[in-house]
Protein backbone atom coordinates (compact mmCIF):
# COMPACT_ATOMS: atom_id res chain seq x y z
CA UNK A 1 0.00 0.00 0.00
CA UNK A 2 2.70 2.58 1.43
CA UNK A 3 4.88 1.13 -1.90
CA UNK A 4 2.44 2.11 -4.43
CA UNK A 5 1.95 5.70 -3.10
CA UNK A 6 5.82 6.36 -2.92
CA UNK A 7 6.04 5.20 -6.33
CA UNK A 8 3.09 6.93 -7.48
CA UNK A 9 4.28 10.05 -6.09
CA UNK A 10 8.18 9.36 -7.59
CA UNK A 11 5.88 10.26 -11.30
CA UNK A 12 4.89 13.60 -9.79
CA UNK A 13 6.11 16.26 -12.06
CA UNK A 14 5.37 19.03 -10.06
CA UNK A 15 7.05 17.27 -6.86
CA UNK A 16 10.02 17.02 -9.03
CA UNK A 17 10.03 20.25 -9.81
CA UNK A 18 9.27 21.73 -6.65
CA UNK A 19 12.13 19.16 -5.11
CA UNK A 20 14.47 20.20 -7.98
CA UNK A 21 14.32 24.13 -6.93
CA UNK A 22 14.57 23.07 -3.05
CA UNK A 23 18.76 21.03 -3.79
CA UNK A 24 19.48 18.12 -1.89
CA UNK A 25 17.45 18.70 1.09
CA UNK A 26 14.53 17.67 2.77
CA UNK A 27 16.30 14.36 3.95
CA UNK A 28 17.31 12.84 0.47
CA UNK A 29 21.28 13.77 1.27
CA UNK A 30 21.38 10.70 2.72
CA UNK A 31 20.81 8.45 -0.24
CA UNK A 32 22.47 11.53 -2.95
CA UNK A 33 26.38 12.74 -2.77
CA UNK A 34 25.41 15.94 -3.71
CA UNK A 35 24.02 18.48 -6.25
CA UNK A 36 27.25 18.55 -8.31
CA UNK A 37 29.94 16.78 -9.44
CA UNK A 38 32.46 17.67 -6.71
CA UNK A 39 30.58 16.29 -4.29
CA UNK A 40 30.24 12.82 -5.90
CA UNK A 41 34.01 12.57 -6.54
CA UNK A 42 34.61 13.39 -2.77
CA UNK A 43 32.12 11.14 -1.95
CA UNK A 44 33.90 8.15 -4.21
CA UNK A 45 36.77 8.99 -2.88
CA UNK A 46 35.78 8.52 0.64
CA UNK A 47 34.15 5.13 -0.73
CA UNK A 48 36.90 4.10 -2.59
CA UNK A 49 39.58 4.90 0.39
CA UNK A 50 37.28 2.31 2.56
CA UNK A 51 38.13 -0.04 0.05
CA UNK A 52 34.53 0.18 -2.11
CA UNK A 53 34.67 1.08 -5.69
CA UNK A 54 31.46 3.10 -7.13
CA UNK A 55 29.02 3.41 -10.17
CA UNK A 56 28.15 7.59 -10.43
CA UNK A 57 24.97 8.70 -11.70
CA UNK A 58 23.99 11.91 -12.69
CA UNK A 59 20.59 11.89 -11.50
CA UNK A 60 17.74 12.28 -14.21
CA UNK A 61 14.65 10.44 -16.24
CA UNK A 62 12.39 10.73 -18.39
CA UNK A 63 14.24 14.49 -20.20
CA UNK A 64 11.34 16.39 -21.42
CA UNK A 65 13.23 18.78 -24.12
CA UNK A 66 15.99 18.19 -26.09
CA UNK A 67 17.74 20.87 -24.07
CA UNK A 68 17.19 18.78 -21.23
CA UNK A 69 18.65 15.93 -22.59
CA UNK A 70 21.59 17.91 -24.06
CA UNK A 71 22.72 19.25 -20.69
CA UNK A 72 22.40 15.84 -19.20
CA UNK A 73 24.66 14.25 -21.84
CA UNK A 74 26.94 17.03 -21.22
CA UNK A 75 26.70 16.35 -17.53
CA UNK A 76 27.86 12.45 -17.65
CA UNK A 77 30.95 13.44 -20.11
CA UNK A 78 31.90 16.01 -17.28
CA UNK A 79 31.61 13.20 -14.88
CA UNK A 80 33.87 10.63 -16.68
CA UNK A 81 36.79 13.35 -16.55
CA UNK A 82 35.88 13.59 -13.13
CA UNK A 83 36.64 10.20 -12.73
CA UNK A 84 39.67 9.82 -15.15
CA UNK A 85 41.54 12.76 -13.63
CA UNK A 86 40.97 11.86 -10.22
CA UNK A 87 41.78 8.09 -10.82
CA UNK A 88 38.69 7.28 -9.12
CA UNK A 89 37.50 3.44 -8.81
CA UNK A 90 34.46 4.06 -10.37
CA UNK A 91 32.00 3.42 -13.58
CA UNK A 92 29.59 5.60 -14.80
CA UNK A 93 25.47 4.55 -14.40
CA UNK A 94 22.86 6.14 -16.95
CA UNK A 95 19.27 6.32 -17.49
CA UNK A 96 18.34 6.48 -21.47
CA UNK A 97 15.17 8.46 -20.91
CA UNK A 98 17.50 11.04 -19.34
CA UNK A 99 19.48 11.38 -22.72
CA UNK A 100 16.25 11.76 -24.66
CA UNK A 101 14.99 8.44 -25.43
CA UNK A 102 11.28 9.46 -25.15
CA UNK A 103 12.14 12.42 -27.28
CA UNK A 104 13.72 10.17 -30.02
CA UNK A 105 15.97 7.04 -30.17
CA UNK A 106 18.19 8.46 -33.01
CA UNK A 107 18.63 11.32 -29.99
CA UNK A 108 19.44 9.05 -27.24
CA UNK A 109 21.65 6.53 -29.36
CA UNK A 110 23.69 9.92 -30.57
CA UNK A 111 24.47 10.87 -26.98
CA UNK A 112 24.90 7.42 -25.46
CA UNK A 113 27.44 7.07 -28.14
CA UNK A 114 29.27 10.24 -27.43
CA UNK A 115 29.48 9.56 -23.84
CA UNK A 116 30.75 6.01 -24.59
CA UNK A 117 33.77 7.10 -26.56
CA UNK A 118 34.65 9.68 -23.99
CA UNK A 119 34.59 6.79 -21.50
CA UNK A 120 36.36 4.35 -23.95
CA UNK A 121 39.51 6.75 -24.32
CA UNK A 122 39.77 6.46 -20.71
CA UNK A 123 38.83 2.32 -19.98
CA UNK A 124 36.08 3.35 -17.70
CA UNK A 125 33.23 1.15 -18.04
CA UNK A 126 29.08 2.39 -18.14
CA UNK A 127 26.00 0.41 -17.49
CA UNK A 128 22.69 1.55 -18.62
CA UNK A 129 20.24 1.53 -16.12
CA UNK A 130 17.31 -0.33 -16.68
CA UNK A 131 13.88 1.78 -16.63
CA UNK A 132 9.96 0.96 -16.36
CA UNK A 133 8.45 -1.43 -18.39
CA UNK A 134 7.48 0.54 -21.20
CA UNK A 135 11.23 0.97 -22.12
CA UNK A 136 12.31 -2.49 -21.87
CA UNK A 137 12.88 -3.84 -25.27
CA UNK A 138 13.83 -0.46 -26.61
CA UNK A 139 16.85 -0.25 -23.75
CA UNK A 140 17.64 -4.01 -24.28
CA UNK A 141 17.93 -3.06 -28.08
CA UNK A 142 19.99 -0.35 -27.84
CA UNK A 143 22.33 -2.13 -25.39
CA UNK A 144 23.03 -5.01 -28.05
CA UNK A 145 23.41 -2.19 -30.44
CA UNK A 146 26.06 -0.50 -28.65
CA UNK A 147 27.61 -3.58 -26.95
CA UNK A 148 29.84 -4.59 -29.57
CA UNK A 149 31.69 -1.73 -30.12
CA UNK A 150 31.58 -0.58 -26.50
CA UNK A 151 33.30 -4.04 -25.13
CA UNK A 152 32.85 -2.31 -20.78
CA UNK A 153 29.44 -1.39 -21.32
CA UNK A 154 26.75 -3.13 -18.89
CA UNK A 155 23.06 -3.23 -18.60
CA UNK A 156 20.87 -4.14 -16.04
CA UNK A 157 18.16 -7.13 -15.38
CA UNK A 158 15.35 -6.61 -13.65
CA UNK A 159 14.34 -10.41 -11.67
CA UNK A 160 10.48 -9.39 -10.76
CA UNK A 161 10.07 -9.71 -14.53
CA UNK A 162 8.63 -13.52 -15.87
CA UNK A 163 10.64 -13.06 -19.03
CA UNK A 164 14.02 -12.24 -17.47
CA UNK A 165 16.12 -15.00 -18.25
CA UNK A 166 14.62 -15.94 -21.25
CA UNK A 167 16.39 -12.42 -21.73
CA UNK A 168 19.46 -13.09 -20.63
CA UNK A 169 19.78 -16.22 -22.64
CA UNK A 170 18.86 -14.16 -25.61
CA UNK A 171 21.53 -12.25 -24.97
CA UNK A 172 24.54 -14.94 -24.61
CA UNK A 173 25.73 -13.82 -27.77
CA UNK A 174 26.81 -10.68 -27.11
CA UNK A 175 28.87 -11.57 -23.64
CA UNK A 176 26.77 -9.24 -21.69
CA UNK A 177 27.88 -7.76 -18.74
CA UNK A 178 24.49 -7.13 -16.05
CA UNK A 179 23.87 -6.51 -12.69
CA UNK A 180 21.07 -7.84 -11.88
CA UNK A 181 18.35 -6.58 -9.14
CA UNK A 182 14.82 -7.44 -7.74
CA UNK A 183 13.40 -4.52 -9.83
CA UNK A 184 12.57 -0.77 -8.63
CA UNK A 185 9.46 0.26 -10.78
CA UNK A 186 5.45 -0.45 -10.61
CA UNK A 187 4.67 -3.13 -12.82
CA UNK A 188 1.56 -4.91 -13.84
CA UNK A 189 1.12 -8.64 -12.61
CA UNK A 190 0.75 -9.17 -16.33
CA UNK A 191 4.45 -9.09 -16.97
CA UNK A 192 5.93 -9.12 -13.01
CA UNK A 193 5.89 -11.34 -10.18
CA UNK A 194 3.89 -9.15 -7.54
CA UNK A 195 5.10 -10.85 -4.64
CA UNK A 196 8.23 -11.01 -3.00
CA UNK A 197 8.62 -14.30 -2.68
CA UNK A 198 8.16 -14.98 -6.57
CA UNK A 199 11.08 -12.07 -7.44
CA UNK A 200 13.39 -13.64 -5.01
CA UNK A 201 13.33 -17.10 -6.23
CA UNK A 202 13.71 -15.69 -9.84
CA UNK A 203 16.42 -13.63 -8.69
CA UNK A 204 18.38 -16.11 -7.29
CA UNK A 205 18.04 -18.74 -10.61
CA UNK A 206 18.88 -15.76 -12.63
CA UNK A 207 22.14 -15.49 -10.91
CA UNK A 208 22.63 -18.88 -11.43
CA UNK A 209 21.95 -18.42 -14.75
CA UNK A 210 24.64 -15.51 -15.48
CA UNK A 211 27.26 -16.95 -13.43
CA UNK A 212 27.55 -20.13 -14.78
CA UNK A 213 27.43 -19.45 -18.56
CA UNK A 214 30.63 -17.35 -17.59
CA UNK A 215 30.30 -13.90 -18.14
CA UNK A 216 30.18 -10.69 -15.47
CA UNK A 217 27.50 -10.76 -12.96
CA UNK A 218 26.91 -7.71 -10.58
CA UNK A 219 24.75 -8.86 -7.80
CA UNK A 220 23.10 -5.91 -6.78
CA UNK A 221 21.16 -6.13 -3.46
CA UNK A 222 20.72 -5.29 0.25
CA UNK A 223 19.28 -8.56 1.11
CA UNK A 224 21.61 -10.74 3.01
CA UNK A 225 19.40 -14.21 1.65
CA UNK A 226 20.51 -13.17 -1.62
CA UNK A 227 24.17 -12.54 -0.92
CA UNK A 228 24.64 -15.71 0.73
CA UNK A 229 23.28 -17.33 -2.06
CA UNK A 230 25.62 -16.25 -4.53
CA UNK A 231 28.68 -16.50 -1.85
CA UNK A 232 27.71 -20.29 -1.89
CA UNK A 233 27.02 -20.49 -5.30
CA UNK A 234 30.66 -18.99 -6.33
CA UNK A 235 31.83 -21.38 -3.63
CA UNK A 236 30.68 -24.34 -5.49
CA UNK A 237 31.16 -23.58 -8.84
CA UNK A 238 34.74 -22.32 -7.90
CA UNK A 239 34.03 -19.22 -9.85
CA UNK A 240 36.68 -16.80 -9.70
CA UNK A 241 36.70 -13.48 -8.21
CA UNK A 242 37.05 -11.21 -11.72
CA UNK A 243 33.50 -12.46 -12.75
CA UNK A 244 31.53 -10.67 -9.88
CA UNK A 245 30.97 -8.13 -7.59
CA UNK A 246 27.89 -6.83 -5.33
CA UNK A 247 26.69 -3.52 -5.78
CA UNK A 248 24.68 -1.73 -3.04
CA UNK A 249 23.40 2.02 -2.84
CA UNK A 250 24.94 4.79 -0.90
CA UNK A 251 23.41 5.29 1.95
CA UNK A 252 22.55 2.05 2.39
CA UNK A 253 23.39 -0.55 4.36
CA UNK A 254 27.29 1.24 4.32
CA UNK A 255 28.22 -0.91 7.14
CA UNK A 256 27.18 -4.61 5.49
CA UNK A 257 29.18 -2.51 2.48
CA UNK A 258 32.34 -2.66 4.06
CA UNK A 259 32.29 -5.95 5.46
CA UNK A 260 32.17 -7.47 1.84
CA UNK A 261 34.76 -5.49 1.21
CA UNK A 262 37.10 -6.53 3.97
CA UNK A 263 35.92 -10.02 3.25
CA UNK A 264 37.58 -9.94 -0.09
CA UNK A 265 34.21 -9.73 -2.23
CA UNK A 266 34.37 -6.77 -5.05
CA UNK A 267 31.90 -4.09 -3.45
CA UNK A 268 30.57 -1.25 -5.98
CA UNK A 269 28.37 1.79 -4.41
CA UNK A 270 25.73 3.67 -6.63
CA UNK A 271 26.45 6.91 -6.23
CA UNK A 272 24.06 9.14 -7.44
CA UNK A 273 24.31 13.20 -7.39
CA UNK A 274 22.52 16.01 -9.11
CA UNK A 275 19.48 18.46 -8.33
CA UNK A 276 16.94 15.76 -9.98
CA UNK A 277 16.52 13.55 -7.22
CA UNK A 278 13.03 13.38 -6.43
CA UNK A 279 11.66 10.49 -7.95
CA UNK A 280 14.99 8.22 -7.23
CA UNK A 281 14.37 9.36 -3.24
CA UNK A 282 10.52 8.30 -3.92
CA UNK A 283 11.83 4.61 -4.94
CA UNK A 284 13.82 4.07 -2.23
CA UNK A 285 11.79 4.64 0.44
CA UNK A 286 8.85 2.88 -1.62
CA UNK A 287 11.39 0.20 -1.17
CA UNK A 288 11.69 0.67 2.87
CA UNK A 289 8.90 3.24 4.09
CA UNK A 290 10.94 3.51 7.34
CA UNK A 291 13.65 5.13 5.05
CA UNK A 292 10.77 8.17 5.51
CA UNK A 293 11.69 9.13 8.78
CA UNK A 294 14.64 10.80 7.04
CA UNK A 295 12.28 13.10 4.97
CA UNK A 296 11.02 14.22 8.38
CA UNK A 297 14.32 14.45 9.90
CA UNK A 298 15.57 16.54 7.21
CA UNK A 299 12.27 19.08 7.44
CA UNK A 300 12.50 19.32 11.20
CA UNK A 301 15.99 20.33 10.81
CA UNK A 302 14.94 23.44 8.59
C1 LIG B 1 23.52 -0.82 -7.32
C2 LIG B 1 22.06 -0.90 -7.63
C3 LIG B 1 21.61 -0.51 -8.86
C4 LIG B 1 20.25 -0.62 -9.19
N1 LIG B 1 19.82 -0.35 -10.47
C5 LIG B 1 18.52 -0.57 -10.79
C6 LIG B 1 18.05 -0.41 -12.12
O1 LIG B 1 18.80 -0.08 -13.05
N2 LIG B 1 16.73 -0.66 -12.37
C7 LIG B 1 15.86 -1.06 -11.38
O2 LIG B 1 14.68 -1.29 -11.67
N3 LIG B 1 16.29 -1.18 -10.13
C8 LIG B 1 17.58 -0.94 -9.79
N4 LIG B 1 17.99 -1.10 -8.49
C9 LIG B 1 16.98 -1.22 -7.40
C10 LIG B 1 16.52 -2.64 -7.19
O3 LIG B 1 15.74 -3.06 -8.26
C11 LIG B 1 15.71 -2.75 -5.89
O4 LIG B 1 14.57 -1.96 -5.99
C12 LIG B 1 16.46 -2.36 -4.63
O5 LIG B 1 17.79 -2.77 -4.68
C13 LIG B 1 15.81 -2.98 -3.40
O6 LIG B 1 15.83 -4.37 -3.49
P1 LIG B 1 16.80 -5.32 -2.61
O7 LIG B 1 17.38 -6.32 -3.54
O8 LIG B 1 17.78 -4.53 -1.85
O9 LIG B 1 15.82 -6.11 -1.69
P2 LIG B 1 14.62 -5.70 -0.73
O10 LIG B 1 13.63 -6.81 -0.84
O11 LIG B 1 14.17 -4.28 -0.91
O12 LIG B 1 15.32 -5.75 0.68
C14 LIG B 1 15.73 -7.01 1.14
C15 LIG B 1 16.31 -6.92 2.51
O13 LIG B 1 17.47 -6.10 2.50
C16 LIG B 1 17.61 -5.51 3.76
N5 LIG B 1 17.56 -4.04 3.64
C17 LIG B 1 17.08 -3.34 2.59
N6 LIG B 1 17.24 -2.02 2.82
C18 LIG B 1 17.81 -1.90 4.03
C19 LIG B 1 18.23 -0.82 4.85
N7 LIG B 1 18.06 0.45 4.47
N8 LIG B 1 18.80 -1.09 6.03
C20 LIG B 1 18.96 -2.36 6.43
N9 LIG B 1 18.58 -3.43 5.71
C21 LIG B 1 18.02 -3.21 4.55
C22 LIG B 1 16.45 -5.96 4.60
O14 LIG B 1 16.82 -7.10 5.29
C23 LIG B 1 15.43 -6.31 3.56
O15 LIG B 1 14.46 -7.22 4.00
C24 LIG B 1 19.34 -1.05 -8.18
C25 LIG B 1 19.81 -1.45 -6.94
C26 LIG B 1 21.14 -1.40 -6.65
C27 LIG B 1 21.61 -1.87 -5.30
Amino acid sequence: MLRHMFLFLSKNKTLTKFAKAYGTRLGARRFVAGDTIESAVQTVKRLNRSGLCATIDYLGEYAASEKEANQVAEECKKAIQAIAEHQLDSELSLKLTSIGLDLSEELALSHLHAILSAAKQYGIAVTIDMEDYSHYEQTLAIYRQCKQEFEMLGTVIQAYLYRAAEDIRHMRDLKPILRLVKGAYKESAAVAFPDKKGTDLHFQSLIKLQLLSGNYTAVATHDDDIITFTKQLVAEHHIPASQFEFQMLYGIRPERQKELAKEGYRMRVYVPYGTDWFSYFMRRIAERPANAAFVLKGILKK
